[in-house]
């Protein structure tokens, strides 16, 4: 989305000015305010968050708070739409820089995912109303609501194994998407084979680059989407550090490609790596296959473990990087003075149906 310009004078303010600005207004609003810090948010912003977590840990944080009329997310466009979702109406939820996207969720969107399933009802052998949708929560509000709406659900990289194996008790074969690699990963998780269970569907062909028999025979439709992030983590990295590093423990993200995460020791959600570590014994070894500040993060938290990354190039998620302090201060200021700013709003019809997916979710995978 569009983010215009900061103004010069918060364009030109030192981090110390910002941090000092911010707090005052967080002082002055009390509890009318909840900011909310995603992991991969840099320290200087996360520094100054009430709660931080992954995107769906965070919504529910915010879901918490009735009593708070705003709601600053420091994260990206999708879950400041998930928090409004689960939100009050009357609660305004904020992203201080609308340019804040997510590459993979952007990688799929309703035009695209309708023209798929438009596609998939000429296929022969393939009967829709036996494919349950499954978005991942890194996706758009309008796809949660097409879920919603078809009678599938919505999972995150800590439930999904439940949510598809749900899905698959529901019907035929699971349309997933946005992210490939999270839907290849559970459905290997759940004891599917790669190639002869699971085609990928590419928005960009017809019929997604598939056969109408590959189509049939599929039991996982895996939609042609990535982290930039995630899939940047190799095998070859993980060979080098376990060499560099003798008695190194491997984790990484099921956003990461399938060889990555079966050659690690082990594999799960920001939240599921953060508790490993924090669990693990005083001078354990780790190499981490997620976001740099995440990484860099538990490194200074956790001094008496070695704790790099598998990346030696760094990592950081750009588009999280977006969220700098001086437009954090620009938002919070403008609020103070009663100026709402970037104002993140699902529109009613699709915040009843993604809201219907977001429940199935939380029924599903109770
Ligand atoms: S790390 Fe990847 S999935 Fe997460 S917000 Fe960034 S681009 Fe999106």
């Amino acid at each position: 989305m569009y983010q215009a310009p900061l103004p010069q004078e918060y364009a030109d303010l030192t981090i110390e000015e910002a941090d000092a600005r911010i707090e005052n207004v967080k002082r002055a609003m009390g509890s009318r305010l909840v900011i909310l810090g995603h992991h991969y948010q840099r320290d200087d912003v996360i520094k100054h968050a009430d709660y931080r977590g992954d995107s769906y840990k965070l919504a529910k944080d915010a879901s918490r708070h009735p009593e708070a009329e705003f709601i600053v997310f420091c994260g990206v466009h999708f879950m400041a739409e998930s928090a409004d979702i689960l939100t009050g109406d009357d609660q305004i939820v904020i992203l201080p820089n609308l340019a804040a996207g997510c590459s993979m969720a952007d990688m799929a969107n309703l035009f695209q995912v309708r023209n798929c399933w438009k596609q998939l009802e000429t296929v022969p052998g393939v009967d829709t109303t036996r494919i349950i949708p499954v978005t991942y929560i890194n996706s758009a509000a309008n796809l949660k609501a097409f879920v919603g709406e078809r009678g599938g659900t919505v999972c995150t990289s800590t439930n999904a194994p439940t949510a598809v194996a749900w899905a698959l008790d529901q019907g035929d074969k699971v349309l997933f998407f946005p992210d490939q690699h999270l839907g290849r990963n559970t459905g290997v998780k759940l004891g599917f084979d790669a190639e002869a269970d699971m085609c990928v569907w590419d928005p960009f062909k017809p019929l997604g680059g598939n056969t109408p028999e590959k189509l049939a025979a599929a039991k996982f439709i895996l939609w042609k989407g990535h982290c930039s992030v995630h899939q940047r983590f190799t095998v070859a990295q993980i060979e080098e550090t376990r060499a560099r590093i003798p008695g190194v423990q491997v984790v990484v993200h099921p956003e990461c490609e399938l060889d990555v995460v079966e050659a690690a020791d082990f594999n799960g959600s920001t939240e599921y790596i953060i508790k490993l570590i924090e669990s693990a014994e005083p001078g354990s070894k780790w190499a981490v296959g997620t976001e740099i500040n995440l990484v860099s993060r538990l490194s200074n938290e956790l001094p008496d473990r070695e704790i790099v990354c598998l990346d030696p190039l760094i990592c950081p998620c750009s588009t999280m990087y977006r969220i700098h302090p001086s437009f954090l201060c620009w938002t919070l200021e403008n609020l103070a003075k009663g100026n709402v700013v970037n104002q993140v709003t699902v529109p009613p019809k699709v915040k009843h149906f993604a809201g219907v997916a977001l429940e199935r979710m939380l029924t599903v995978c109770a």
